[in-house]
């Protein structure tokens, strides 16, 4: 068995940001592990692309690893601030930023990667217990549960047998998702957002001549990011209202509706922690298409790709809901409702892509660590079901007396705008922070009650 002061459950961007600030603020002697399912630490989803096409959707002056020095990632690529990089880029830089930090770290400071996943956690009398495969057991003073999303779930309606066939695949990103395919076949992309846009450019880059049709409720396609200009609006009460009204006076204005938005970013988690749950499920049930579409921008070079795909006619957005499938021998059929309407529409494809995202609900997460985590009381749900309840710091709320933590979508619920470099930097920085200062000297203290 093995042990440990800390480990980082999820070697994705969230944790290895933990890892760096970790590395940056741990006192000797202290030993660091940080474990990973996957070959590579720094990547997950987001940053494992090695298509060039697939930009990052936030400029590079804003996806600095390190909250402390806002231009460290514009500098590493040698770039401005407003310009959008390679998403693969950003891994090397994640991965070189770690690498750094670790041959920088004091003198004591251990640092380990461990290749498994974690399965299941308890308390036992060191603190926390990890059950990994292939690795057993490692026994540590503190965790941090950095899983990032959950896998995306299947449209709850009668499939035909279409989920258990090679004609579906659950996300664009697994292996395999887009191989296969006859060049002038159509395909259906469940959903419209970012993950169809990834979708949509990885076709073109292949030179699929076919037609790829979009289904999402509203038909809501990711706005494009402009030049940044500042806003003369003031918010003045900070609130959703308050918002609109600043949106509609800039835009009365001829400004530009994005100076607004990106202002106001560093107080949605204020205002979402405001609203009664009514209204956070009011919100997400009439808002949240639109708020995500202006929200999570494309980078421009990204939207006049996506533009001119649709001016050609190859890409088309429909709003509808879907009402079921089938298997036909040669070809996936899709039912849906066009949104206002009540005639059903079939459409048949090669392979139907559910770019859906990931699941809200941590009822869903499809994961036996979470399970054990939420059965044994060491974790509970955060506000509407998504992710887990913690407390500002990102320390679980349940029976884990500080000794568990969490980061990124996993606070969805209590944030909400928590999925982003900006907000993971910071929240991994204060995470850090309490861990080495206060949750490993605190855990010890409990050890010394517990057995006296
Ligand atoms: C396609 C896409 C593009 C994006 N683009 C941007 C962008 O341009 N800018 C931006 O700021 N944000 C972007 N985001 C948001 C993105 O969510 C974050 O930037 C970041 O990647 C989230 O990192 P994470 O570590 O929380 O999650 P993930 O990247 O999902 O990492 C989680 C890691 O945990 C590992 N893991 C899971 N379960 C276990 C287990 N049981 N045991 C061991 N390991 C486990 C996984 O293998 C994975 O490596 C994008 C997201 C996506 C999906």
């Amino acid at each position: 068995m093995a042990e440990a002061d800390v480990a980082i459950v999820g070697g994705g961007a969230g944790g290895t940001l933990v890892a760096i600030q970790l590395l940056r603020q741990a006192r000797a002697p202290s030993s660091i592990v940080l474990v990973e399912r996957g070959e590579r630490v720094a990547r997950g989803i987001a940053y494992s692309t090695a298509d060039p096409d697939h930009l990052l959707n936030v400029p590079a002056g804003k996806m600095s690893a390190l909250p402390d020095v806002p231009d460290h990632f514009a500098r590493w690529a040698c770039t401005s601030d407003a310009a959008f990089v390679a998403r693969g880029r950003y891994g090397e830089y994640l991965e070189q930023t770690l690498r750094e930090s670790i041959a920088r770290a004091p003198r004591g400071v251990s640092f380990q990667i461990f290749r498994s996943t974690a399965t299941s956690a308890c308390l036992v009398e060191r603190g926390v217990r990890l059950t990994l495969v292939p690795h057993g057991h490692l026994d540590v003073r503190a965790a941090v549960i950095a899983l990032g999303n959950f896998p995306t779930v299947d449209p709850a309606v009668e499939d035909g047998g279409l989920y258990a066939s090679d004609r579906y695949a659950r996300s664009p990103f697994l292996p395999g998702a887009l191989d296969g395919i006859d060049p002038d076949a159509d395909v259906v992309f469940l959903g419209s957002g970012l993950t169809m846009v990834d979708a949509a450019l990885a076709f073109r880059e292949r030179g699929h001549r076919g037609r790829l049709q979009a289904i999402s409720r509203h038909g809501l396609v990711p706005q494009v990011h402009g030049p940044a200009r500042p806003s003369r609006t003031r918010i003045g009460a900070i609130g959703v209202r308050g918002l609109l009204r600043a949106l509609r006076t800039e835009v009365a204005r001829g400004g530009d509706w994005r100076a607004i938005f990106d202002g106001f970013r560093s107080s949605t988690q204020r205002i979402w922690q405001r609203l009664p749950p009514a209204e956070r499920e009011r919100f997400l049930r009439h808002l949240r298409a639109y708020w995500d579409v202006h929200r999570h921008r494309m980078a421009p070079r990204v939207g006049e790709a996506i533009a001119a795909m649709r001016a050609s006619g190859q890409l088309s957005i429909r709003a509808g809901r879907i009402a079921s499938f089938a298997l036909e021998p040669d070809s996936a059929v899709v039912r849906f409702w066009p949104r206002g309407s009540r005639d059903l529409i079939e459409m048949s494809a090669a392979r139907v892509i559910n770019c859906t995202g990931p699941a809200a609900s941590i009822e869903e997460a499809c994961s036996s660590l979470v399970s054990s985590l939420l059965s044994a009381g060491l974790a509970r749900p955060g506000s509407l079901g998504m992710g887990f309840a913690t407390d500002r710091d990102g320390a679980l709320l349940g029976s884990s007396g500080g000794r568990l933590f969490t980061l990124g979508s996993l606070r969805r619920g209590d944030l909400w705008e928590s999925t982003a470099i900006p907000e993971l930097r910071e929240q991994a920085r204060a995470l850090a922070s309490r861990i080495v200062g206060s949750s490993l000297r605190e855990i010890d203290q409990l050890r010394v009650h517990a057995s006296s």
